[in-house]
């Protein structure tokens, strides 16, 4: 269904002119009365989509109408059963537009912005990739769907152990999980293709720059002054040279290490001397 290029511009849109098309190639001839009311398109619009399922209805309309084109990256989130990552009381949640709890004041990261986040690493197949911030494991799952390794690290030791449990039954080997303080990178797989940290630092680590290949590309949200968070790529020049630009403001929780911020009270007074009173924890992920 996401094939044409009518269809990536607007899928509601490719899906609205098959059902017309169907509509009005079906009209009633001849003697024959046709159906008893009119179908209009507007109320098969309707029954048609009950009968996507939730993970199609949010390629559909989470990622491709808010504008994730790589279909790579549409087809491994088609393919990653979402449901599995998320804590047991919030399975029907599973599929829902936000970020969800984790536990360990985590969160799990809206889908719409761990699509966002993998189309800006643009990864075409075989890459060896470094994730900061396991989580529940999900964004990996996603990335091992079009990379050739994922090597994920995580600070919290429960969050580490339950990631690579849920990746390991879901029979996804070429993630490992790694315990530790990602911040740091993680040297014995350096040099990476590509680096995604899902937790906002201050800056972007000197040691994740530096453990990119020339031509790698690193995304991670950081501290930005004009809008508090801002989602950031650096592409690492073949010259030396790096290439940085801003893709939109975001809200991650804190990358907490040695070159990230110290603890969460850091973090927390440096969100509240920027946002004032209207700061609210909650609406970190
Ligand atoms: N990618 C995750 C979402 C992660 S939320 C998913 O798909 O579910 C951010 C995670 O970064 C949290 O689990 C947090 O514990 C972790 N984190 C924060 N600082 C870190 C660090 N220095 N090293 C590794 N993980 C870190």
């Amino acid at each position: 269904m996401l094939t044409s290029m009518a269809d990536r511009d607007d899928p509601r849109e490719h899906l609205r002119r098959f059902i017309r098309r169907s509509l009005d190639r079906n009209q009633p001839a001849g003697r024959f009365a046709g159906p008893r009311c009119e179908a209009s398109e507007d109320s098969v619009m309707k029954s048609v989509n009950p009968y996507i399922g939730p993970r199609d209805r949010m390629i559909i309309e989470q990622l491709a109408a808010k504008g994730v084109r790589d279909e790579r990256v549409l087809d491994a989130m088609r393919h990653v059963a979402r449901e599995a990552f998320v804590p047991e009381e919030l399975r029907e949640a599973a599929y829902a537009d936000q970020p969800l709890p984790l536990g360990e004041g985590q969160t799990i990261s809206q889908p719409y912005i761990v699509g966002a986040m993998t189309e800006a690493l643009g990864l075409e197949g075989g890459e060896n990739v470094l994730e900061i911030g396991t989580g529940s494991g999900y964004a990996a799952a996603v990335l091992a769907h079009i990379a050739r390794v994922v090597h994920s690290i995580e600070r919290i030791p429960a969050l580490a152990r339950r990631a690579r449990e849920t990746l390991r039954r879901l029979g996804y080997d070429r993630v490992e999980v790694i315990e530790g303080d990602g911040s740091l990178g993680w040297r014995p797989a350096a040099p990476y293709d590509a680096i995604v940290a899902t937790a906002e630092g201050p800056c972007i680590p000197p040691s994740l720059r530096a453990q990119l290949k020339p031509g790698g590309r690193l995304v991670m949200p950081v501290e930005d002054a004009a809008c508090g968070q801002a989602l950031v790529r650096l592409v690492r020049g073949t010259d030396g040279e790096d290439h940085v630009e801003s893709i939109q403001p975001v809200r991650f929780v804190p990358l907490i290490g040695a070159e990230g911020w110290p603890d969460e009270d850091a973090w927390l007074a440096k969100m509240r001397a920027d946002a004032g009173e209207s700061f609210s924890r909650e609406s970190y992920r």
